[in-house]
């Protein structure tokens, strides 16, 4: 069992303490520091990152990642400390990994951060628990927002209008397929598979995915749905 809290907030690893200063770059912003300590995989988070909160760890992440698998990367981030088991903070992650890997098949580095920020203000006016008290997964309107932003829809727009209204449509199919308790990785795997599924039919951008989505999280979980769950392995 890996353990996050004392060691490696990447991979759970021991922390080395080196007598020399190597050349690192964070693993959340990607800047580059000397520094002492790092795992022993090389993984090393600068000061600021170490103290940011979710959003902004969100953000920096994406902002850096050259991913093309939003999956695979929705992992990745869910595993660092500032994202907790359930939270309003999916509600900006799944926008957030799907505009970072549209952008990065597009090769288009500035307009992504400048979509990625706007989803941001988007994102945070969901509610935690929209779910629950509105019928609204938060994760599910995330593709909303993120079709929105990549079609420059508004509300008098007519086709980007449709489309967007579609894909939070199709995510919260997908969500509901399962009886609640929510689960907000549960729900975000269902959002942005078939946010993947709808840029292959819509978009003409096939990304990137695994074959089979594993949840690390199931023990962090008191509400798991266990092995009725597509995603639970024990
Ligand atoms: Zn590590
Ligand atoms: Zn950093």
């Amino acid at each position: 069992m890996t353990d996050h809290k004392n060691n490696c907030l990447i991979c759970g690893s021991e922390l080395i303490y080196a007598d020399n200063e190597e050349d690192l770059n964070c693993e959340i912003c990607g800047e580059a520091f000397h520094s002492k300590v790092y795992c022993e995989n090389k993984h090393f988070i600068c000061d600021h990152c170490h103290s940011a909160g979710a959003n902004e760890v969100i953000l920096k992440k994406c902002l850096q990642s050259k991913s093309l698998n939003p999956i695979q990367l929705a992992n990745e981030i869910m595993h660092l400390p500032q994202i907790h088991m359930h939270g309003p903070e999916h509600h900006y992650l799944a926008p957030a990994v799907l505009l970072t890997v549209y952008y990065n098949h597009l090769g288009h580095q500035d307009t992504k951060e400048a979509k990625l920020k706007e989803a941001l203000k988007r994102s945070s006016n969901v509610p935690g628990g929209a779910c629950g008290y509105w019928g609204t997964c938060g994760a599910a309107v995330g593709t909303g927002i993120f079709i929105s932003l990549i079609t420059n829809a508004n509300p008098v727009s007519e086709k980007s209008w449709q489309l967007s209204n579609m894909m939070t449509a199709a995510s919260l199919s997908a969500v509901a397929k399962h009886p609640g308790p929510r689960c907000c990785k549960r729900d975000t795997f269902e959002a942005l598979q078939t946010a993947s599924v709808f840029l292959n039919e819509h978009f003409n951008f096939k990304p990137e995915s695994n074959e089979s989505i594993t949840c690390k999280f199931s023990h962090l979980n008191k509400e798991c749905l266990g092995k009725k769950c597509p995603y639970f392995k024990n």
